[in-house]
């Protein structure tokens, strides 16, 4: 018998419909004699409106602090998830499974200090480990825990995910299954191109960058920790018949494994496609080519909390001037131009220019590492479709390319096919 973190996500717990499906799902494993904990989302949606309540309270005046208090928007937003945990304990009590609900500083989960954004720092599983064996099964919301300051704190948008992994890692669980929306992790996302297909099992490495690239199926902190770990975590589907799946066997339904390198057979080059929207790029125009000058650029805009991705700079032809390009997440777009706009004088920059609306569409694929000639196939079948490159980074498993949002959708689909992806 196997111990198992179960996590459903807010599509899977949407309504109270849902919600006795999910406690299906969860009868099933316990019956076939597993010890069982659950991590809920919010019901989809509900995590938005909160969000959205806060952004419409009146601003702090007179003051440089944030919009508002982050402790209090950890508050209300973490509200979500302490009802879809209260309603599954409710859900499984109704179904003659002995649960109770936790939140997430009653367990603790323990945080750092970084209120709306905080990472979990340590999880005593005893508790649950306890009353898991005893036959309880345990649901935590999701998406808290608990910071220094013994408020509650929220682990960033999509963080029931990280929940899951964390606590499967603190109960020692043989486990985590990450019940979604999707049967699986595919080759792109599903909803936009219909011929994405199903990976059986997928690296840790590679769903570290689909995830960072803008695949949200799982939080990029729930992969880490999985991979830090050696969490096995498989991505499976909450819409499947609960009665129709075999408990005994992990590996019946579909789904998909991520799990370590040498646990796949045969590696592609190229495992999937990812996407990540908002991204703006800023160009500042003849700029002195002198050292020094990349740290009076990006130094300034480190300060003001911007997060810098792609940089591209020319060499430049006499030694004088250079143009420099680079990607910020169009929400900092207006904090990073009138940031550099304060730092003229220091860098010495003739123009900025900047686009709001650019996307980046990237090649992932552990193969790369010894296979020559991916990037230029991108390049080729790019150039194929006219669509114009504004910039490229690769490492050794990745490829990024940015190009104008409005050619996302052709992008994905023509990589996704150049590299063989579509399902036959
Ligand atoms: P949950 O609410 O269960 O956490 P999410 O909406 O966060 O679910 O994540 C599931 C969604 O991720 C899917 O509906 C799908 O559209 C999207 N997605 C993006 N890229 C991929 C991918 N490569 N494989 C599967 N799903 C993906
Ligand atoms: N409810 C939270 C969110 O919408 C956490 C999660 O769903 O994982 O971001
Ligand atoms: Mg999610």
């Amino acid at each position: 018998m196997a111990r198992l973190v179960m996590k459903f996500g807010g599509t899977s717990v949407a309504d109270l419909e849902r919600i006795y499906n999910v406690a299906r799902h969860v009868k099933r494993e316990h019956e076939a004699g597993h010890e069982v904990a659950v991590v809920v989302s919010a019901m989809a949606g509900k995590t938005n409106e909160l969000v959205n309540w806060v952004n419409q309270m009146p601003q702090v005046t007179g003051t440089n602090a944030p919009i508002f208090d982050a402790r209090e928007y950890d508050s209300i937003v973490a509200s979500g998830e302490q009802v879809t945990s209260g309603l599954l304990a409710i859900a499984l009590q109704s179904m003659g499974v002995d649960a109770r609900s936790w939140l997430g500083w009653q367990i603790p989960v323990k945080t750092d200090n970084a209120h709306g954004a905080a990472r979990i720092e340590d999880i005593d599983g005893s508790d649950l480990i306890k009353r898991m064996s005893g036959g309880q099964v345990a649901v935590v919301a999701g998406f808290q825990g608990v910071a220094p300051d013994n408020r509650i704190a929220t682990l960033g948008r999509g963080g029931s995910d990280t929940s899951a992994v964390a606590l499967a890692a603190g109960v020692k669980a043989d486990r985590c299954d990450i019940y979604t929306d999707v049967d699986g992790v595919y080759t792109t996302d599903p909803r936009m191109t219909p011929s994405a297909r199903r990976l059986e099992r997928i690296t840790f490495e590679e769903m570290l960058e689909m995830a960072s690239l803008g695949a949200k199926v799982l939080q990029v902190r729930s992969v880490e920790l999985a991979m830090v770990h050696g969490v096995r975590t498989f991505v499976r589907s909450s819409f499947d018949d609960p009665d129709s799946i075999d408990s005994s066997n992990g590996a019946n339904p579909p789904g998909t494994l991520i799990c370590n390198e040498d646990e796949i057979l045969e590696q592609q080059t190229v495992t999937g496609i990812a996407y990540a929207k908002d991204e703006a790029q800023i160009s500042l125009r003849r700029v002195s080519d002198k050292p020094g000058i990349a740290a009076a650029v990006f130094g300034p805009l480190a300060t003001a909390h911007v997060n810098v991705d792609m940089i591209v700079q020319n060499v430049s032809e006499d030694g004088s001037v250079t143009d420099m390009t680079f990607t910020v997440p169009a929400g900092d777009l207006d904090r990073a131009l009138k940031t550099l706009e304060s730092s003229k004088e220091s860098i010495g920059y003739e123009v900025v220019q900047s686009d709001p609306e650019m996307v980046k569409v990237s090649v992932i694929g552990i193969g790369m590492r010894s296979h020559a000639g991916v990037a230029s196939s991108a390049f080729q079948a790019l150039a194929d479709k006219g669509i114009n490159i504004r910039a490229i980074t690769t490492s050794e498993i990745k490829i990024s390319i940015l190009i104008d949002q409005d050619y996302t959708e052709l992008a994905v689909r023509t990589l996704h096919s150049v590299y063989g992806l579509d399902k036959d």
